[in-house]
């Protein structure tokens, strides 16, 4: 299982730069670039205060399942880097976040 950090930090699930899931869904299916995926397990921290991660400590590895499957540590729809990143410090929808670890394994 990947190590995750994430920097969503609007996300209901964030936690110092983690996430206090057991595990995500990264979505991406004709992604050439980071650009094209997102996290599909994001929610939208209603307000400042909100936490789904109230008592949780983070999880520092999680597992990734994923349907960006042009990405090379795609397998079988699971990622399997050693570590990965979540990018989207500021974003207010699913679509503003990106797996900032994915590398296209035929994309010219
Ligand atoms: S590194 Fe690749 S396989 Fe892993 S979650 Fe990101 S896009 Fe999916």
């Amino acid at each position: 299982m990947p190590v995750l950090d994430c920097s969503v930090k609007p996300c209901v699930h964030n936690k110092d730069n983690k996430c206090s899931l057991d595990s995500i869904k990264v979505e991406g299916k004709n992604a050439d670039y980071s650009d094209d995926t997102a996290c599909g397990s994001y929610v939208l921290r209603a307000s400042e205060q909100m936490t789904n991660a109230c008592g949780k400590e983070p999880k520092t590895t999680l597992k990734v399942a994923c349907s960006a499957t042009k990405c090379v540590f795609n397998e079988g729809n699971m990622c399997k880097a050693e570590h990965i990143g979540i990018a989207g410090g500021h974003a207010g929808t699913m679509d503003e976040t990106e797996c900032a670890s994915f590398v296209c394994k035929d994309c010219k």
